[in-house]
């Protein structure tokens, strides 16, 4: 299919996912991260010269290392050193290809400059601006967005860590404590009816395809449920949220998929919240439900095949992450005990040594003939969750 080695900086869920989809295709993966972790978990080097790499995915050495055993480098992470990524592409030259670009990888790192970049394409992003640490500046900020407000930092944000709400503004000094010593910026709270998600797929030649519009739920800013395919009431909103995501990708350079995260307002509007230059928790789901999952797609892209359609097989799906409710393994696995009599349901365990809460263990595709019929199989898992899942 291909005899290009693929290099993956990561090794978290998305790797192992990545990886599974590589060995089905017969890809040969090489992983950088610390430890021996999901992605190494599941796929054994084929030589002893394309060992995977033990150490930090943002050491310019170790990135150098992987370069030097691989043909395209990708990433499963955007908090990588993009600069050594640019450093690494330099001194390998057009022997070695980096999806996405490290161009990319720079702007959407900094969510600041994602949002402009995105504005200045005229694309639909809800009023931010900067900010510095102080709490004069965000005493102003908040009387030209208004509260509640949303300080975000920058860079280094997942699962809402990086986020803090100002409700009111005596709450800023202790936003200020929470985000203390991080780039930082504020955005308009939008008050927005759904969240929705699509994922984009975007190929060497810079052509953008999208997976159907998916709703996401997320507790506390933590992805909880995905909802394939979103059906609103604003009938035409899955055709412009589409139209959107993929118009937002084509501003990016180089190839793979991409998350594009969006509000849906009560009057149809659409904003983009944010972007992922990789695979995405609100596209777990196209593995069981899609024709090519967003997984195989990715490799597909960054190895200039032809992609594989994006449309739903199935009528519905639905996607419930399983999150750490504490340290206790066990709720994890009985709460997958409990998938395996759920007909339709597909568990998926990500190999972590240790559980935490708040953390993301795995995650069970539930896929049905009809939107009930999901909802009655997703049911019983609901009601087995721990308790104090976040
Ligand atoms: P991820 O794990 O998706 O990378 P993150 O840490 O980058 O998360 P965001 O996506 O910026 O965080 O925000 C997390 C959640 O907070 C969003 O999914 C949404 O529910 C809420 N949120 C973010 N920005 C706003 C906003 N401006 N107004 C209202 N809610 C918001
Ligand atoms: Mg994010
Ligand atoms: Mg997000």
């Amino acid at each position: 299919m291909s005899d290009k080695v693929v290099g993956i900086l990561g090794g978290g869920q998305l790797g192992r996912m990545l990886a599974a989809s590589a060995s089905l295709l017969g890809i040969k993966v090489v992983v950088l991260d610390v430890g021996h972790g999901p992605a190494k978990q599941i796929i054994h080097p084929s030589e002893p010269h394309l060992s995977h790499i033990d150490g930090s995915f943002t050491d310019p050495q170790k990135i150098n290392e992987l370069a030097s055993k691989v043909d395209i480098l990708t990433v499963e992470i955007e908090h990588v050193d993009a600069n050594a990524l640019q450093r690494v592409q330099d001194e390998h030259g057009t022997k070695l290809a980096i999806h996405p670009s490290p161009w990319t990888i720079r702007i959407i790192q900094d969510k600041f400059r994602q949002k402009e970049l995105f504005l200045s394409r005229g694309l639909p992003i809800s009023p931010f601006q900067a900010v510095d640490a102080s709490a004069d500046a965000l005493r102003s900020a908040a009387q030209v967005l208004g509260l509640p407000l949303m300080l975000k930092s920058r860079t280094l944000a997942y699962d809402g860590r990086g986020n803090y709400v100002i409700r009111e503004l005596d709450q800023i000094e202790d936003a200020l404590a929470a985000l203390a010593n991080r780039p930082l910026y504020v955005e308009q709270w939008v008050p927005f009816v759904k969240e929705i998600a699509v994922m984009v797929v975007r190929t060497t030649q810079g052509k953008v395809v999208s997976y159907p519009v998916v709703e996401t739920v997320h507790k506390d800013n933590i992805c909880h449920l995905v909802f394939a395919p979103f059906r609103g009431a604003n009938a035409d909103a899955n055709r412009r949220a589409r139209e959107t995501a993929e118009a937002a990708v084509s501003c990016l350079q180089g190839a793979g998929v991409f998350g594009v995260e969006m509000f849906l307002m009560q009057d149809g509007r659409i904003y983009i919240n944010e972007i992922a230059p990789r695979p995405h928790n609100s596209g777990h789901y196209t593995i069981e439900a899609c024709e090519a999952s967003q997984y195989e797609n990715h490799l597909r892209a960054i190895l200039s095949l032809p992609l594989g359609s994006t449309s739903l097989k199935v009528p519905s799906a639905a996607m419930l992450n399983v999150i750490g409710a504490s340290s206790s393994m066990t709720e994890i696995t009985s709460l997958a005990n409990t998938a395996l009599s759920v007909p339709g349901a597909s568990v998926h365990l990500y190999g972590k040594a240790e559980c935490r809460k708040g953390r993301k263990m795995g995650h069970i595709t539930v896929v049905g003939q009809s939107d009930a019929e999901v909802r009655d199989r997703l049911r019983p898992l609901l009601e087995a969750l721990p308790s104090g899942t976040p």
